[in-house]
């Protein structure tokens, strides 16, 4: 049974263990099979579901301790796509990320012919179920994502001409995806769409960092920020459509700020980002730079949820206090019901394998969340 009120999860990835990333090397060296393999990523998922278990977390994930990141995994398991460095691209593909500030993944997907429908998460999602005493949370790229992150003007241009027709067949593939997701019991989907966050930082005529990126590595045009943000919700649709009432269905919005990126919320994706038929925004909100979630609050319809970023994935040396993340959730109380708002970190602690975070620190962070939950639910008794 979930609790009424400020419901605690995770955004998806959790720290992999050292074994596990060495099981990676040693796969790519032909050194053991898949099978070995699968027994180093049953147990990393067992300890990522334990982990967020013995933290208290209400709904939670597998860590994504078998996605090699949170976006090329897609390119592995779907027909259509295939797993390059990001130099067979483009030659300079790491000045241009250095450059731009935008680490895109090293190991880049691509789509080098007709995307086929097959199994992307729901394998995962059995096992978890199977392992875990907790509702399980899985995430998938949205189709928005992978677009920007995949479609290439030279290799993927020959089967689908545009990157918007790639992006539908990989829509229609995760609505298949979803509906195994349902039968398999999951119960939150989120569709990770970091690639729409980061349009906080566009303009109408100026692509953010990201799309610059993906602009100059594959060769996509940037589209101009209203229709960019109209493209991402109805695609999101597309995908969901006629599944709301079936499960809980999510967007994940973030952007990594820098130090020179500018100081703003989700409010300036409004009012497209609300046509979108999901029912939460899991949205990071505690990183420096992320505006006041205030602005957000106040303007999301009554009929969505908020779960709010309240620990920081990226600062490792500090733990936030339990006082500190009540104040920080308490400062949108006044506009979301409770009932409507969920914590979670501000993203996954490992989006892809060569992120490290130590998982003491991050399991530190999830029990602060859990008891300034505790503290949250004692204080808003009548929600
Ligand atoms: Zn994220």
């Amino acid at each position: 049974m979930l609790p009424r009120a400020f419901i605690t999860s995770v955004v998806g990835s959790w720290p992999r263990p050292k074994w596990l990333l060495e099981a990676f090397e040693r796969r790519e060296a032909g050194l053991i099979d898949d099978e070995t393999l699968k027994i180093y990523m049953d147990d990393a998922a067992r300890l990522a579901i334990k982990d967020q278990e013995e933290a208290g977390i209400d709904v939670v994930t597998d860590g994504e301790q078998r996605r090699t990141s949170f976006v090329a995994f897609v390119g592995q398991k779907l027909k259509g796509f295939k797993i390059v460095k990001a130099e067979e691209l483009h030659p300079e593909a790491r000045e241009i990320m250095k450059r731009h500030k935008a680490p895109l993944t090293i190991w880049r997907p691509v789509i080098s012919g007709y995307i086929e429908d097959s199994v992307i998460a729901a394998d995962e999602a059995q096992f978890a179920k199977a392992v875990a005493s907790k509702p399980i949370k899985v995430t998938l790229p949205s189709p928005y994502l992978i677009m920007w992150e995949s479609w290439h003007s030279k290799i993927s241009a020959p089967y689908y001409p545009r990157p918007e027709d790639a992006a539908e067949a990989y829509a229609k593939v995760l609505r298949r995806e979803i509906s195994r997701l349902i039968d398999a019991g999951v119960a939150f989907i989120q569709l990770d769409e970091p690639m729409l966050g980061d349009l906080l930082e566009a303009t109408e005529n100026e692509p953010d960092r990201y799309k610059k990126v993906a602009s100059e590595i594959y060769g996509q045009k940037y589209r101009g920020l209203k229709d960019e943000i109209r493209l991402a919700v109805d695609l999101v649709n597309e995908v969901v459509q006629g599944y709301e009432t079936s499960v809980r269905i999510g967007m994940h919005l973030d952007r990594w700020p820098t130090e020179d990126s500018p100081v703003v919320g989700y409010e300036k994706l409004a009012p497209t980002i609300f046509d979108v038929k999901v029912r939460q925004y899991v949205v990071e909100y505690k990183a420096p730079r992320m505006g006041d979630p205030v602005e957000f609050a106040k303007i999301l319809p009554s009929d969505k949820e908020i779960g709010l970023g309240s620990v920081d994935v990226r600062d490792h040396k500090r733990v936030e206090t339990p006082e500190e993340i009540v104040a920080h959730v308490e400062r949108i109380v006044k506009y979301v019901d409770p009932t409507r708002i969920w914590l979670n970190p501000d993203c996954g602690f490992a989006p892809g394998q060569f992120r490290a975070f130590p998982r003491d620190v991050a399991r530190a962070k999830l029990k602060a969340m859990v008891e300034a939950a505790r503290r949250l639910r004692e204080k808003y008794w009548w929600a």
